[in-house]
């Protein structure tokens, strides 16, 4: 038989769901950094793209171009360039490019495709996704529409800040820093509008 202690026991943990809802519900967006709108997670669609943040970097010649020879990137840029509005979520590891990816350990984890010549890729490439996040002022797991995310880039990131402090420690850097102002300016320009 239930006592007066336990229904108010149960009462109050049913406010408390029903607080913890409300709060989740009204919080449906956050200010990121610079104004820019983060997506709480609570409201994420269903059709958020998972990216790590150096592939952030990895795709601003797909998004710019609407070309890529890259198997699992190619479509997930396509995706992005056709509805601009779609929430991307950054994350450091395992995105939605590298889980289908053939290179791709699941069990380990990390990438092989350089394994044997560059052991400290992937150790890099972790470092360069969260130097990434660092500087975009963003969290592991924050979303934001990828056209907004690709307009703070642009802000964010200039080519000094590309190459001494996102890619810094990727043994590409020299070579990529020579075509970001154009790539990232083409990318931004590609997600002012649908592409189909
Ligand atoms: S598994 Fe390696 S090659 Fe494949 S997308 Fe990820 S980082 Fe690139």
């Amino acid at each position: 038989m239930n006592t007066a202690n336990d229904r108010s026991t149960k009462l109050s943990a049913t406010r408390r769901d029903f607080l913890r809802t409300a709060s989740m519900l009204t919080g449906a967006a956050a200010l990121c950094p610079l104004g820019f709108r983060c997506i709480a997670r609570a409201a994420e669609p269903s059709q958020t793209i998972v990216i790590r943040g150096h592939h952030l970097f990895d795709m601003l010649d797909a998004l710019g171009t609407g070309k890529s020879s890259h198997k699992t990137l190619g479509p997930v840029a396509q995706k992005v360039r056709a509805n601009p509005k779609v929430p991307i979520k950054v994350v450091v590891g395992v995105d939605d490019i590298c889980a289908p990816c053939e290179w791709w350990d699941r069990a380990k984890t990390h990438c092989t495709k350089s394994l044997k010549t560059y052991p400290q890729d992937n150790e890099n490439s972790m470092t360069s996704d969260k130097n990434a996040l660092r500087v975009l002022g963003m969290k592991a797991g924050d979303t934001m529409s990828a056209a907004d995310l690709y307009r703070l880039i642009k802000v964010k990131v200039t080519k000094k800040v590309f190459a001494e402090e996102v890619c810094v420690a990727c043994r590409l850097v020299n070579r990529c820093k020579k075509t970001y102002e154009p790539r990232i300016e083409a990318a931004v320009k590609a997600l002012a509008e649908p592409h189909s």
